[in-house]
């Protein structure tokens, strides 16, 4: 899958080297590489050219971190833009309902709709410890009744019985009954397949949605299609108020190209993806994973993660030597400390890095984004040797570093009892280990 589009970003992080920054005439080649590498894919033309536009936008001006070459730095740039057009957060299936939650199932003939019905079932029965009813309206295609029967006996999930001659909506309202009597939490109704342009079978499905009022209208749509899929998905979306989508057979030699327009097309999230025929082959959609296996490279992507995380490595080695050898921590190590973990996507990115002894002092002193900001403003007022020597700092040096900074002396104050918590902590981390503390941060 998007073979191609690893190929071609591998020739762009070779070829795009040597400049400290990001610019529309060095991503120029790079960019058109990753459009034809899209289009390979079979994303839709509008979804490429929105695509582009707004890689082009995060990238251009972009600062090239020292530990990345150019294309690498780009390569992170479509990344985290895949994983936006893909939706961002993974999306949870929505069961707030009053029971039973019930969740229709729309789309083309053979998409897999009442496969999914089937792994869906077990999915929810298994993750979300569900009772769960499956519920078949296709009576139009003489196996569906039974193909979803079986399934329901393999999985071991409840299956609403039809009786010979019911017509779509009276099984549904009649399953609805049966599902408050017997207390399912869930209702998976699967209907007949359909073509969007089908103008009596859309009827019959909206009369379906209206009676049923589903919490979940899912659209379910095979990833092999590429763009008539997603032509489709339109239509659908058009007639019905889809929740979201299931794309489908994404295990086979999908060009991959739906699961990167659908979104775009139908504005619906895609909740899960079917990864195999057997009813264990479904998976909740998680855009970050799916980013990652489209680009195809995991070394590329783990090195510009470390690099994101920013920790100047021979900068907070030095430090850890420099404590080691015991120096004392000035205000010095104390700024560099505060531009890491700026570079680290701030204090509460960090705090997750941290072992817990440190961030219960860190949080002790107080530190959050904003006061980072500022404390570097200080110790940048302040002379050499004041960094050097704080205990010089008296009530009149106080005073100039202030006005410096543009703040308080109440201000100065504070940020000199932070940095003596500080110091006691590298004290205390002396002994606990330094290396070992760095070694968590890069973790
Ligand atoms: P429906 O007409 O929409 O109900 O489609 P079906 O559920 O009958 O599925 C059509 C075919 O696609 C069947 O052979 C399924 O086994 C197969 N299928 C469905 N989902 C997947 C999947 O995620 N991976 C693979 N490999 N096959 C799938």
């Amino acid at each position: 899958m998007f073979d191609n589009l690893t190929s071609r970003l591998s020739v762009v992080i070779k070829t795009l080297r040597g400049e400290a920054r990001l610019t529309e005439a060095n991503i120029q080649d790079a960019l058109r590489e990753v459009r034809m590498a899209l289009l390979e894919a079979d994303v839709a033309l509008p979804v490429v050219k929105e695509f582009i536009a707004r890689v082009k936008e995060k990238a251009v001006g972009k600062e090239v971190m020292s530990s990345l070459s150019p294309g690498q730095a780009l390569v992170g740039v479509v990344h985290q833009e895949l994983i936006a057009i893909m939706g961002g957060e993974k999306t949870d299936i929505n069961l707030a309902a009053v029971p039973p939650a019930v969740i229709l199932m729309a789309g083309l003939q053979g998409a897999g709709k009442t496969t999914s019905s089937g792994k869906l079932a077990k999915w929810l029965m298994e993750q979300k410890k569900k009772k769960v009813l499956l519920v078949s309206c296709d009576i139009y295609r003489p196996a569906a009744i039974q193909q979803l029967e079986l399934l329901a006996k393999q999985i071991g999930a409840a299956f609403f019985p039809v009786q010979a001659g019911q017509q779509p909506k009276e099984i549904a309202a009649a399953a609805l009954d049966f599902a408050r009597r017997h207390f399912h939490d869930v209702m998976i109704v699967d209907t007949a397949g359909r073509l969007a342009i089908d103008e009596a079978m859309m009827a019959e499905i909206s009369a379906l949605e209206t009676l049923l009022k589903p919490i979940e209208t899912l659209f379910v749509v095979d990833a092999m299609q590429g763009q008539d899929a997603v032509n489709t998905a339109k239509a659908f979306a058009e007639a019905l108020p889809l929740t979201g989508i299931i794309l489908t057979k994404l295990d086979g030699d999908a060009r991959g190209g739906a699961a990167l327009s659908v979104l775009q097309v139908t504005g619906k999230p895609i909740k899960f993806a079917g990864v195999a025929e057997k009813m264990t082959g479904l998976e909740a959609f998680h855009p970050d994973r799916m980013a990652s296996r489209i680009l195809g490279m995991g070394d590329v992507l783990g090195l510009i993660e470390e690099a994101q995380r920013g920790v100047d490595q021979q900068a907070a080695e030095n430090l850890a030597k420099k404590i080691k050898s015991g120096k004392s921590f000035d205000l010095n190590d104390f700024k560099m400390q505060f531009q890491q973990m700026r570079n680290m996507g701030g204090m509460g990115a960090m705090m997750d890095k941290l072992p817990t002894q440190l961030t219960q002092a860190a949080q002790k002193v107080k530190m959050d984004d904003k006061v980072m900001g500022r404390t570097e403003g200080i110790i940048n007022a302040m002379t050499p040797q004041e960094r050097v020597k704080p205990e010089i700092l008296k009530a009149s040096r106080k005073r100039r570093i202030a006005t410096g900074a543009g703040v308080t002396v109440q201000e100065v104050n504070r940020l000199l009892a932070q940095f003596e918590q500080t110091q006691k902590m590298m004290k205390m981390m002396n002994k606990g280990g330094m290396a070992k503390m760095l070694r968590g941060m890069k973790g």
